[in-house]
């Protein structure tokens, strides 16, 4: 399948990307990886007039611990966050998560803010930054924002970003004390797109969980917070009983359909069975880290 026409512009530097972007916005796209965007334009779903390549800048490809977050640049790719020994210590959810994405083609040229610009539900990205309570930094001619994950999906697809905007990195706050995270995917096949997939990360003071944080992925028409569910953990012993209510309440905030995946019914219960699982491993884990 062959993409409709277009003009192709691979800037030097993100301000020459940027300054195309404020004269063309409206009819340009921003390309990274690719992954997303090409198979869009050979279905002819996106039909930009021009196409603006970022992903031969020589900037965006670190990720470093900064203040307190560990930030990663927009050129970030999967594999990258697969290797990367500062999130293995930072947020070694984030390399688990990493893993479960398609196959090494795809984890080999495809970012991580390429797939968080993407907003697709079944994006796995999403759901791990929603977990984390990341930040996505947004740069235009204009000047910066810097938007929380969970202001930042509107719905399928779509995202509070402007036309003239590039995301030049996505934070990742720091722990501040003992944490854990799991990442729990069931598809179809292996490197399928998530039929459920739920990303946990706690921390504890003491024995009480002193933050949750949980993203559902597939289940709703973007990425969903479940913020009853983090809520029910709060200040809380996770004791089996605790654990067992935030999965319940976690299942009632997905909004799943039946597919060929499987019937709703069914993958609300695999959040359950998943949110559950994933607290206890993400506590766990949190367990082990040396206070
Ligand atoms: C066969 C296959 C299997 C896949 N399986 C999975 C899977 O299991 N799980 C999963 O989560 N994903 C999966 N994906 C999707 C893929 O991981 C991501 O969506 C993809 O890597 C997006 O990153 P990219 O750099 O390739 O973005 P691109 O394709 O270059 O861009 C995607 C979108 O984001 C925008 N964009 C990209 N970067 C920026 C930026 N810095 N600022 C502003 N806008 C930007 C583009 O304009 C475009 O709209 C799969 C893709 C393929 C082809």
């Amino acid at each position: 399948m062959f993409p409709a026409a277009f003009d192709y512009r691979a800037p030097a530097s993100l301000q020459e990307a940027l300054s195309i972007l404020k004269e063309r916005g409206d009819d340009a796209k921003v390309m990274a990886g690719g992954q997303s965007l090409i198979p869009l334009l050979k279905l002819r779903f996106a039909r930009p007039e021009l196409v603006v390549d970022i992903g031969r800048l020589p900037s965006m490809n670190n990720v470093m611990r900064r203040g307190g977050h560990t930030a990663i640049g927009a050129l970030v790719r999967h594999v990258d966050v697969e290797n990367s020994k500062e999130l293995a210590s930072s947020a070694p959810m984030m390399v688990e998560a990493a893993r479960w994405i398609s196959d090494p083609l795809v984890r080999n040229r495809g970012t991580l803010a390429g797939s968080v610009c993407h907003a697709d539900p079944a994006g796995d990205w999403g759901s791990v930054m929603l977990a984390f309570g990341a930040e996505i930094v947004a740069r235009s001619l204009s000047g910066e924002r810097v938007l929380r994950a969970d202001e930042f999906f509107e719905g399928p697809f779509a995202t509070v970003l402007k036309p003239d905007e590039v995301v030049t990195e996505v934070r990742i706050p720091l722990a501040n004390g003992r944490a854990g995270g799991a990442y729990l995917k069931l598809e179809r096949k292996v490197g399928d797109f998530a039929t459920v997939a739920v990303a946990v990360q706690v921390q504890l003071e003491g024995e009480k969980v002193s933050r949750a944080g949980i993203g559902l992925t597939a289940v709703g028409p973007r990425n969903i917070k479940a913020t009853d569910a983090e809520r029910s953990l709060m200040g809380q012993e996770p004791t089996d009983r605790v654990i067992a209510e935030a999965a319940r309440l976690a299942a009632e905030a997905a909004e799943p359909k039946d597919d060929v995946r499987g019937s709703a019914a069914y993958k609300k219960d695999v959040v359950r069975v998943f949110v559950q699982r994933g607290l206890k491993t993400a506590i766990g884990r949190a367990r082990e880290v040396k206070s």
